[in-house]
This record gives structure tokens, C-alpha cells and sequence, in this order.
């Protein structure tokens, strides 16, 4: 069994979409970045990563490079799972938290949940998502940015 941690944190800015596990989500302001920002994908990129020894999202798909402009995270999120598959690992479960103040998530996450336990082949009930404000305080806070964190366990296909 190995464990992987991820974090990441994208910016909130206007005219961008809100895309969050793969749901896109009515809101006022959306997420900045190279792709398509999906902050809670891009912790769980880099959670799986961790487990397998393969360093992090910045390395295997670089900003620099114009293929990953735009692109859907779920497409990042299918080849990270891909490279675990070919290293003989599979996820046994994921946990993960979203910190932003608005709009509220929860209604949103049982399709978080569905689409990650999609793109990852696994059972929904082994996929958790968690949403929490910040209390007002910090980035996530003063409504500047939405942080996630993720923490997934993989086991060896042999066990
Ligand atoms: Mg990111």
C-alpha cells in the first residue's frame, strides 16, 4: 500500500468557467490557469503522483507546453491514472477537501464523486470530496482563490 498527498490553489478571476471535479458550476467568477484550473483534479493528480514516486503535475505536463492549454483536467487526471496502471498500481481510495467561500458545493458533490470514481475506474464509494469555507479568513477566505488538498491510497496490483 502507498500513500499520496496533494495540494494545489488557482486563482479566481472573472469571464473563466468554474470547473471543479469535472462539474462545471454556475458561479460569478471562475478559476485562472494553463488548463482548464480544476484545482480539486490537479490535488489528486499530484496525491497519485506522490504514491507512485512520480514527482508532480508541473513535471509531466509543464505550462510551457501549448498541448496542455485548455485542456479538460480530466484528460491529465486519465493519463496520471494510465502511468500508475503501467507502474503495476491502482487507487484503493481517495479523500479530498476543496476550501473556498462561494458558491456553496454541495449539491455539486455526488457528481464530483461520480466523475472522479469514473475517471479512475474505481467504485464511488472509495472517492470522498469535501467542501469547507475558510471562515473568512486567508486567500480562500476573502474569496481570492479556492485551495484543495487531496490524499489518495494505492495498492500494488499484485497484492
Ligand atoms: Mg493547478
Amino acid at each position: 500500500m502507498r500513500i499520496g498527498f496533494g495540494y494545489d490553489s488557482h486563482r479566481l478571476v472573472e469571464e473563466r468557467k468554474l470547473v471543479l471535479g469535472g462539474v462545471e458550476i454556475p458561479a460569478e467568477m471562475g478559476l485562472l490557469g494553463h488548463s482548464d484550473a480544476d484545482v480539486l483534479l490537479h490535488a489528486l493528480c499530484d496525491a497519485i503522483l506522490g504514491a507512485i514516486g512520480e514527482g508532480d503535475i508541473g513535471r509531466h505536463f509543464p505550462d510551457s507546453d501549448l498541448a496542455y492549454k485548455d485542456i479538460p483536467s480530466r484528460e491529465l487526471l486519465i493519463r496520471v491514472k494510465e502511468l500508475a496502471d503501467r507502474k503495476g498500481y491502482i487507487v484503493n481510495n481517495v479523500d479530498s477537501t476543496l476550501v473556498l467561500e462561494r458558491p456553496r458545493l454541495k449539491k455539486y458533490v455526488p457528481a464530483m464523486v461520480a466523475n472522479i470514481a469514473d475517471f479512475l475506474a474505481v467504485a464511488p464509494d472509495r472517492i470522498n470530496v469535501k467542501a469547507s469555507t475558510n471562515e473568512g479568513m486567508g486567500f480562500t477566505g476573502r474569496g481570492e482563490g479556492v485551495a484543495a488538498f487531496a490524499v489518495v491510497t494505492m495498492k500494488s496490483r499484485d497484492l
